[in-house]
């Protein structure tokens, strides 16, 4: 069967997690349907853009002119309203090296370490983009509202959600379930809202 979506990360779980947000979101979307970069021998587009949105848009364009098919991608990071909505597009390599999530935590903590409770707020952002092959684009911003804690909390997750507590709730997002962080998330949020430009787009 030809694929109908392209998804524009190698990454495995985020691939996971997007079927799983998608699929009863999109009729007749399966898993069967989808390639990733994965499937693909071309190399990571540079994410030069200042903001989130810009960022989705280079990667899903980057697939989509590969695959010959409706692309998705996503770019996401954490926005700390103290430090004016840093780290932002440069939450993943926030401590100088790409990827290293306990360095990216541990100088955030440390640059936050005088800031009081009632200034710790943060959010989660994600821009959902999707691109097809005659050239429409749509995107979606998410958001996950809530705080940051000052001692790392719990096993799940990843990057900053050891010391994320979303409003409303009183664990932090690495102590929640995969599937109840899922329901909440900025990237849920997100998906979900692109979603049927994505059913449009696969009719
Ligand atoms: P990406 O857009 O998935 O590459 O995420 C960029 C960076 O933002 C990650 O490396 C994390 O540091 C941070 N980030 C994005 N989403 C999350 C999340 O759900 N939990 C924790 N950190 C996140």
């Amino acid at each position: 069967m030809s694929p109908r979506l392209a998804i524009a990360t190698a990454n495995q779980h985020k691939v996971d997690e997007l079927i799983a947000i998608l699929e009863p979101l999109v009729p007749d979307l399966r898993r069967s349907d989808v390639v990733t970069l994965a499937d693909f021998e071309v190399p990571e587009p540079v994410e030069d853009a200042p903001d989130f949105r810009g960022n989705a848009l280079i990667k899903a364009r980057a697939l989509t002119g590969v695959a010959g098919v409706a692309c998705v991608a996503d770019d996401s990071g954490l926005c700390v309203d103290i430090l004016g909505g840093s780290p932002g597009v440069f939450s993943a390599r926030w401590a100088g090296t790409h990827g290293d999530d306990t360095a990216n935590l541990e100088l955030l903590l440390a640059q936050l370490e005088d800031v009081p409770d009632e200034y710790r707020s943060a959010r989660f952002t994600c821009a959902a983009a999707l691109v097809t092959p005659s050239g429409d684009e749509s995107v979606h911003i998410g958001h996950m509202y809530g705080r940051l804690i000052r001692q790392p909390r719990g096993d799940g997750g990843f990057g900053y959600d050891p010391i994320f507590i979303p409003d409303g709730y009183d664990v932090t997002n690495a102590e929640l379930s995969a599937a109840d962080k899922n329901a909440i998330s900025h990237r849920s949020v997100a998906f979900t809202g692109l979603a049927p430009a994505i059913a449009q787009a696969l009719r």
